[in-house]
């Protein structure tokens, strides 16, 4: 499946940006349609010159938070993908504790997201290469799942990371060479 053909893009969004119900195509619990929304959501950041990071939160079978990463955009070191999809999903639930909730992150989220998903009380986590230099769910730390904390997330790991490593490169790469010129 090609994430960057746009039929696979309308499969999520009609014109509007709204989502669209394609119950016939995915399961309730399908992680590879989640992800996929997560990709695009990546694709949308590099598209703005950021990073291409992408979350969307699930909740019964329905994505009730779709963001990507905006650092430079809002000038605000809090403004990861994740950060910005937990406080759509607390705010479409009308509550903080973000309980039956999958979060699916096209890269292994940092120390401050790995902090907010425990706060959220969430689920499930559902991410797609590891980060080694900065990896909080694994690589460097395991936050979202240390016994001393009064939260524990069931995680997958390095889920559909291909065509997220794929993105990061090519951005990290087209910023060198616009560096270089
Ligand atoms: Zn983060």
């Amino acid at each position: 499946m090609d994430i960057f053909d746009p039929d696979i893009a309308d499969l999520f969004f009609d014109d509007d940006g709204d989502q669209v119900e394609i119950p016939q195509l995915f399961g309730p619990d399908d992680h590879e349609r989640f992800m996929l929304a997560a990709l695009q959501e990546a694709v949308a950041a590099a598209e703005i010159d950021e990073v291409p990071i992408g979350a969307v939160i699930a909740h019964e079978g329905k994505i009730i938070a779709r963001a990507h990463n905006q650092r430079e955009t809002l000038k605000d070191p809090t403004a990861h993908a994740e950060m910005i999809a937990l406080t759509q999903a607390a705010e479409y639930l009308g509550t903080w504790r973000l309980t039956g909730c999958t979060i699916y992150v096209t890269l292994e989220p940092c120390p401050m997201c790995a902090g907010a998903l425990v706060n959220a009380r969430i689920d499930r986590l559902v991410y797609g290469p590891p980060e080694p230099k900065s990896g909080a769910c694994g690589s460097l730390f395991n936050i979202v799942q240390d016994e001393r904390l009064n939260h524990r997330l069931e995680v997958i790991s390095d889920f559909m990371s291909e065509p997220s490593v794929q993105l990061l490169q090519d951005f990290f790469a087209r910023k060198r060479s616009q560096g270089k010129k």
